[in-house]
């Protein structure tokens, strides 16, 4: 499973990084960036959270 982010989309709010720390994480910029390529089986049940929460739909779970 992987997990990208639109980064025209997201609007930093940062609610990824809260729901689902070890995949997610504002960047400089305060843009989501994904951590780890693939993600870990333990972290899959928050990264599709975390794309179901995402205000602007900005992230992408395969
Ligand atoms: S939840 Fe969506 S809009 Fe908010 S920081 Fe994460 S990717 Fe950006």
């Amino acid at each position: 499973m992987r997990a990208r982010v639109d980064r025209d989309a997201c609007i930093s709010c940062g609610l990824c990084e809260s729901i689902c720390p070890d995949v997610f994480e504002l960047d400089d910029e305060n843009i989501s960036v994904v951590k780890v390529d693939p993600i870990p089986a333990e972290a899959e049940a928050c990264a599709k959270e975390a794309e179901e929460e995402c205000p602007t739909n900005a992230i992408h779970v395969e």
